[in-house]
């Protein structure tokens, strides 16, 4: 290892002698003042410049492709292939974007921010939590609902910074090319299509804060996030290239749609189109129109060019839910069990008991963990100070133990 070097001796690049420089370090065969070392420094960073890969480690070519990603989306998310899509290219193109830093070039890729429409419970947050699985950039899930213009109580909006830079360690680089998911980005919606005259602490000032955001500005973030640290020091954070997603259930947007289209078709006297219309997924005729009259703001609505919805999961979809995924509810419930040697199996018709339960308790996909839960708690009380090894739920088992439980009150609530 290198170290600093004693006498007269001379820098073996600028033949400067040691009273000549700061520093002279020695090394095997001969010496290196700090002028050098530090020109050398700057050689190896432009050298590395004009190369494909980037520091995060990404080359174009290893780049997984849409097609990949949304094959990986398939195994932990059911249906929702619209989304799945508009992700998939979103991301890709986030990535070439990156990458394209470091050609120089004329043409700049700008981003394209997404929102995802759709009921609670259809897979939205579990849509971005499995895109940051596969990821390489920092990635972060925000709830839009705690932020609040600055100055009232709640978060501000540069908070949704802070939690990108805690995840990139405090790399501002990599924080500057992250992902961030804001859900339930609807509540900050403003009450009606009216621009207020009242102040409106958490609907369009918060939009107003977003929308700095999202356009792409140097934010000053405090490293510790929230107000109750005054004395720390801001880190000037550029979200110029920061992929923002958001998500959103929208409720009783459908309405808004349904009145847009019976306008057109009543208007234009098409009834070829009113006949066309699928009435039970109204979702898929969203248009960046009706965000607006849900109370969002055009400057908003235009800074998420990619407006994508999710569909409603139906009793099909429900029993795929169940069973289909990669760590779906059933394959993680057998796992606890054959962690204490017990091989835990399912009768179809339990699988249907559960999904029927579900929609009759108005609990969507997210009921079914609760369903399954209630059904299993006895067996995983038990079983593991017993001697069994084989446990088949039918569904008179299933219907037993549900009907015991707390959980069936739900029913008559
Ligand atoms: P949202 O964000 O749209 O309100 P979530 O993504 O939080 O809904 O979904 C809640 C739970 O329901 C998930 O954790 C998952 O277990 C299940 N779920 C919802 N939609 C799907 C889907 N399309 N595929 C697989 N599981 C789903």
């Amino acid at each position: 290892m290198a170290k600093k070097a004693n006498s007269s001796n001379h820098c073996s690049f600028c033949g400067r002698s040691e009273q000549e420089v700061n520093l002279l370090i020695s090394g095997m065969t001969g010496y290196i003042c700090d002028m050098c070392a530090e020109q050398a420094h700057e050689i190896v960073n432009d050298s590395f410049k004009g190369s494909e890969k980037t520091d995060i480690g990404i080359s174009l070519s290893s780049l997984p492709k849409p097609a990949q990603i949304k094959e990986f989306l398939d195994q932990y998310v059911i249906k929702q292939d619209n989304a799945k899509r508009f992700l998939s290219v979103s991301v890709y193109n986030h990535y070439k974007r990156i990458l394209q830093k470091n050609v120089k070039d004329e043409v700049e890729i700008e981003k394209s921010n997404i929102i995802m429409v759709g009921a609670t419970g259809t897979g939205k947050t579990l849509l971005a939590r499995t895109i940051a699985k596969m990821l390489h950039v920092p990635f972060t899930i925000v709830d839009a609902t705690v932020l609040t213009e600055a100055g009232y109580v709640g978060e501000d909006i540069e908070s949704i910074l802070t939690r990108l830079l805690q995840v990139a360690d405090y790399d501002v680089n990599a924080a500057e090319r992250g992902i961030v998911f804001i859900d339930e980005i609807d509540k900050i919606a403003r009450k009606s299509d009216n621009p207020s005259i009242t102040r409106d602490v958490s609907g369009e000032g918060v939009q107003q804060g977003l929308l700095k955001l999202l356009e792409g500005s140097v934010v000053n973030v405090p490293p510790q996030g929230g107000r109750k640290h005054p004395e720390q020091r801001m880190i000037a954070v550029n979200t110029k290239n920061i992929l923002f997603i958001c998500g959103g259930a929208f409720d009783g947007i459908e309405k808004k749609i349904a009145q847009r289209l019976n306008t057109r078709v009543v208007g234009y006297a098409a009834s070829n189109e009113k006949m066309n219309i699928d009435r039970d997924n109204l979702m898929k005729y969203i248009t960046p129109l009706d965000l607006k009259s849900f109370g969002l703001i055009p400057e908003i609505i235009g800074r998420l060019p990619i407006l994508t919805y999710l569909e409603p999961l139906d009793r099909d979809a429900l029993l795929r839910i169940l069973v289909e995924p990669k760590n779906s509810i059933i394959r993680q419930y057998q796992k606890l069990f054959e962690m204490d040697g017990v091989a835990l199996s399912f009768e179809q018709d339990a699988y249907e008991y559960i999904v029927d339960k579900a929609i009759e308790f108005k609990l969507g996909a997210r009921g079914l963990r609760s369903i399954v839960e209630a059904i299993m708690i006895d067996a995983m009380f038990t079983l593991p100070s017993e001697e069994k090894k084989k446990l088949l739920v039918t569904r008179k088992y299933a219907t037993h133990q549900l009907e015991n439980s707390d959980l069936h009150q739900l029913r008559v609530a």
